[in-house]
């Protein structure tokens, strides 16, 4: 993603002081785990900055649309992703505290030291936590035949009838009358 980085300036030099930030970032998109996303809109975000005392506070939402590939069909498959933004960045490093656990330890960034907050990250994992695992072109997706990889969706190549029909022929032949009932089924297939 590409970074979006804000300087701090006097509205936010006081506790208590709050300063609203919508923007939007034009990014080409991102990867999660084997997907590639693309995000032709971009994203859109709406935050508000507190200066909590000890740091800044960053909440809000980051939205965009995306667009990639169903995994059962391969089709494109798009969707909106509405994400929670909810970051602190320390004004100091409160370094290691002592007595605490590993697992204790809180999340937080740190502002830079040229007054500056880096959001790039706090954005992409908000987007990257509502993206969904398994990516459908819809809920129903037919998917490919594994036979000849037809779209399923698109056209019937007729494949999962004659799967089917061979599955219930492996049925019938594991049944101890399969031999008198094949023998019927071939001389109605002769006629
Ligand atoms: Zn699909
Ligand atoms: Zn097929």
């Amino acid at each position: 993603m590409k970074p979006q980085i804000l300087t701090l300036d006097e509205r936010l030099a006081n506790p208590g002081d709050s300063l609203p930030f919508a923007g939007h970032m034009d990014d080409e998109g991102y990867r999660l785990g084997e997907h590639d996303f693309a995000l032709p809109f971009g994203l859109d975000f709406d935050l508000v900055l507190t200066n909590a005392g000890e740091g800044i506070l960053v909440t809000g939402i980051v939205r965009g649309h995306v667009q990639g590939s169903c995994d059962r069909c391969l089709d494109m498959a798009e969707f909106d992703v509405v994400g929670e933004v909810d970051e602190y960045y320390l004004f100091h490093d409160p370094g290691e505290v002592q007595g605490a656990d590993e697992e204790d330890e809180v999340d937080y960034s740190l502002v830079l030291p040229d007054h500056s907050i880096d959001l790039t990250d706090a954005l992409s994992s908000a987007v990257l936590m509502e993206t969904p695992y398994v990516v459908l072109c819809r809920e129903d997706c037919a998917g490919l035949c594994p036979v000849c990889g037809a779209n399923l969706n698109h056209e019937d190549c007729g494949h999962a009838v004659q799967l089917e029909r061979e599955a219930q022929r492996e049925r019938m032949e594991s049944n101890p009358f399969a031999v008198l009932k094949g023998l019927e089924l071939s001389d109605g297939a002769d006629s």
